[in-house]
């Protein structure tokens, strides 16, 4: 009895293993005018870290934040998300997979002007004819400090707090990774750091994988590992640094 109820507990708790890479590589283009963009890149995100990504421009940091979320294609290698392969998904699956189990959150909010922000929030659900946990829908609503202001619309809200109601919709279907492009990219400095607070806590408190694209130190800062590509490969990683530190490795990198 209790190694059966054991077995089901742990069949039901989601994999430690949120994405995996393997040998993953990216050409764009054939003949004289071929890119390589990734070549052979494997990465390994344990649920509930927070992970940045940084490189020189062209390094390649958009194309595996793509491949990785499934917006892209690798040509080849494996990419597993939440224990599910999704190389070789068709694609119309793989729309559907990324709608249930992958958030974005980009430089742009995104938010759809005519809904108020509950109803922003709880878009990736209704999308997916799923139940709307009103519970799991508070308590993100107040960690990301919009629990009063769930009636209104985006255009009466800053830009920092439009981005905390993107970001609860990202979170809104718990998915396996929450990918984000540049997330504080249109913010100024402090609705930045919040934001920047808020995808830590949502990795440390929520278990959820957070990684991002960024070029600026001190917001890669706040993530605990750093990962820097050059030329499409990996060139070194991390972890708690500083904004100094990481300038200190981007300089070397030639990106300064
Ligand atoms: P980063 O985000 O680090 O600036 P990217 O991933 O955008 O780098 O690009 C990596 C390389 O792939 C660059 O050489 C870029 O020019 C090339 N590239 C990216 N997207 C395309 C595309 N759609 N078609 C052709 N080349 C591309
Ligand atoms: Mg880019």
């Amino acid at each position: 009895m209790t190694s059966l109820s054991l077995d089901a507990r742990s069949a039901s708790t989601p994999p430690a293993e949120a994405l995996r890479l393997e040998k993953v590589t990216k050409t764009y283009g054939s003949g004289s005018g071929r890119v390589t963009a990734l070549r052979g890149i494997d990465l390994v995100l344990e649920r509930g870290t927070f992970t940045a990504i940084m490189g020189p421009s062209g390094s390649g940091k958009s194309t595996l934040l793509h491949c990785a979320a499934g917006l892209d294609v690798p040509t080849g290698g494996s990419v597993r998300l939440g224990g599910t392969e999704i190389s070789g998904m068709r694609a119309s699956r793989l729309s559907t997979f990324r709608r249930d189990h992958v958030g974005f959150v980009f430089q742009a909010y995104n938010l759809l002007p005519a809904l108020d922000v509950e109803d922003n929030v709880t878009l990736p659900l209704r999308l997916a004819r799923r139940r709307v946990d009103a519970e799991w829908l508070d308590f993100l609503l107040e960690s990301v400090g919009l629990a009063d202001r769930r009636g209104r619309r985006p255009s009466e809200l800053s830009g920092g707090q439009q981005q905390r109601v993107a970001i609860a919709r990202a979170l809104i279907t718990r998915p396996h990774v929450v990918f984000g492009d540049e997330p504080t990219g249109a913010l100024d400095s402090r609705s930045g750091k919040q934001v920047l607070d808020l995808l830590a806590h949502t990795a440390a408190e929520l278990s959820q994988t957070v990684v991002m694209v960024t070029h600026d130190p001190v917001v890669a800062s706040h993530a605990q590992r750093v990962i820097f590509l050059a030329d499409g490969a990996f060139a070194g990683h991390l972890d708690g640094a500083t904004p100094a530190q990481i300038s200190d490795r981007m300089g070397a990198l030639g990106e300064w």
